[in-house]
């Protein structure tokens, strides 16, 4: 019997999403309309492209690349294809005449497995995840006690940046060789420009991230040589001039499917059981894999269609032209200016960027949650619909009304000004919430808070900030300065 082709996906590019059957034939198909029907990072476009192409001539005469307008034109007559990681490209598998779907590869905790811990909790707890996965797969766990004594080494690794410097002073992940197929890539999205009405946001550059699975396990073990060691105390630091921290930049490569999860995180707790990284580093580093990537994945499924849509605090405006464009220029906030500016030349930051910059802005400014969503996906090198998802309607702009946190994650001048080493350099004073030189954060902070005073006293996490919002004389006014502001 002639066995079916296997579709694969561009976020299924790794050696797990096929099986040991070197016969097998593969399907790979680039669709031109998704780049038609929404305005992606040049950079995006190009690693996606480049990753698809690349496998394609790593499996040689088995794999047969389909350039077309639409998937369903190329994928005819009987395949097989991974559970996909959106719904639109579920419902087009299911939709088509003679298609398998196979279980999901590419995370470490079973579809099964989460609906089992989830069912019949009113939140969704991270943290009861995490601990739950830990045993179930034996990772990080000495006997049936947490390695190191303790869950969750979190306030090991929140610490400021070290004082008085500018860098972490750890090596970069090397600079990647672009190729041929890089070459092809470029004068193809040119092409899509110049000739075919697609238009994209943010710089062109040199190709940052892997494409293929060797690319990705050579950054794979750099990091854990180099960066692992040093990864816990200041994961959640901002420095101006060291974008990269000691984040992994795996993101890309994970979610490309170039990496496989367990296999990650199993070789980061490798370095801690020979003493070549500390234990609060690497339960910090597998809490993001194993914890965080696994919990929002299965989120995403889990809350349903509805989840994407969500609204809880009725944020209406829409993302102004600057911010949802990518053009730094006009703006003046030092943190505000510096993060933009590499989202803008690169497609990616790091996670308190995201999280304390970006999201902050956004839901202290009542930007719709799915416009916010849809930019985080379109922007990045690493986004996509479930993690986006999950990651902004849920935690960042608390459109959920708390089912994935207890508390939103809104944040004045102070909280950044602590955490990194931007206010030195800004126009603003994050001291200041009133005033020419008000920071844009900390007045829009306490405006956030006066908008949404009734919706969170309920909400026992939320009583003291409300209590301090009592005490502010002028919070009617602030409040409707911010309204009015448009500098940033
Ligand atoms: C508003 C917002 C948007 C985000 N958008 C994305 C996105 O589009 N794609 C994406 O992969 N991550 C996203 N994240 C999560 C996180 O910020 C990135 O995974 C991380 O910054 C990527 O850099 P890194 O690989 O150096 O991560 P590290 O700090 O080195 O962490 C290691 C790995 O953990 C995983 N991870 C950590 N946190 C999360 C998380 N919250 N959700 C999912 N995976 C996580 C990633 O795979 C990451 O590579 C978002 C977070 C926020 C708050
Ligand atoms: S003062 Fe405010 S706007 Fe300026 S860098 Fe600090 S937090 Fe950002």
């Amino acid at each position: 019997m002639a066995t079916r082709r296997r579709w694969l996906f561009a976020d299924q590019l790794g050696p797990h999403f096929l099986d040991d059957e070197p016969e097998r034939q593969v399907l790979l198909v680039v669709s031109k309309g998704v780049f038609r029907r929404k305005v992606y990072h040049r950079q995006k476009a190009h690693l996606v492209l480049s990753a698809l192409r690349h496998r394609a001539a790593e499996l040689g005469d088995r794999a047969e690349l389909i350039v077309t307008e639409r998937y369903r034109d190329a994928v005819t007559g009987p395949v097989e294809v991974c559970h996909p990681t959106s719904r639109a490209a579920r419902e087009l598998i299911r939709s088509l005449p003679d298609a398998t779907m196979l279980p999901p590869r590419g995370f470490i905790t079973a579809p099964g497995d989460f609906v089992r811990w989830a069912d019949g909790r009113p939140r969704l707890l991270l943290e009861d995840f995490y601990r739950d996965a830990r045993r179930r797969h034996g990772i990080l766990m000495d006997g049936s006690e947490p390695a190191g004594g303790r869950w969750n080494f979190d306030g090991d690794n929140r610490e400021p940046p070290p004082r008085g410097v500018r860098t972490l002073g750890v090596p970069p992940p090397p600079a990647l060789a672009e190729d041929d197929v890089d070459a092809e890539v470029r004068a193809e999205l040119d092409r899509w420009e110049r000739d075919d009405g697609i238009r994209f946001i943010g710089r062109d550059g040199p190709r940052r991230f892997a494409v293929t699975a060797g690319e990705a396990q050579a950054r794979l073990a750099h990091f854990l040589e180099h960066r692992l060691p040093v990864f816990g105390p200041h994961e959640d630091a901002m420095l101006r001039e060291d974008p990269l921290m000691a984040h992994s930049l795996l993101s890309a490569s994970l979610n490309l499917g170039l990496l496989d999860p367990l296999d990650v995180v199993e070789r980061a707790e490798g370095e801690y059981r020979r003493g070549a990284a500390p234990i609060a580093g690497v339960e910090g580093f597998v809490r993001q894999i194993l914890g965080w990537r696994d919990y929002v994945w299965h989120c995403y499924w889990y809350f349903g269609p509805r989840f994407e849509h969500r609204d809880a605090l009725h944020a209406r405006r829409r993302l102004p032209a600057w911010f949802a464009g990518l053009d730094p220029e006009g703006v003046g906030s030092a943190c505000l200016r510096d993060v933009l500016t590499r989202v803008r030349d690169t497609g990616w930051v790091h996670h308190i960027q995201r999280l304390m910059v970006l999201g902050n802005l956004a839901l202290q400014r009542d930007w719709h949650p799915a416009d916010v969503a849809d930019w985080f996906a379109r922007a990045f090198v690493d986004g996509y619909p479930w993690v986006m998802t999950p990651n902004v309607i849920g935690m960042s702009q608390y459109a959920d009304g708390g089912r994935m946190t207890t508390k939103p994650y809104a944040a004045g001048g102070a909280y950044i000004n602590r955490m990194s080493d931007y206010c030195g350099g800004c126009p603003f004073d994050p001291k200041h919430r009133a005033g020419a030189d008000a920071c844009p954060f900390t007045a829009g902070y306490w405006a956030f808070l006066h908008h949404h005073r009734d919706a969170f006293a309920g909400n026992h996490r939320m009583r003291q900030p409300l209590a301090l919002l009592d005490r502010l004389a002028d919070a009617a006014e602030i409040a409707a300065a911010e309204s009015r502001r448009r500098d940033f």
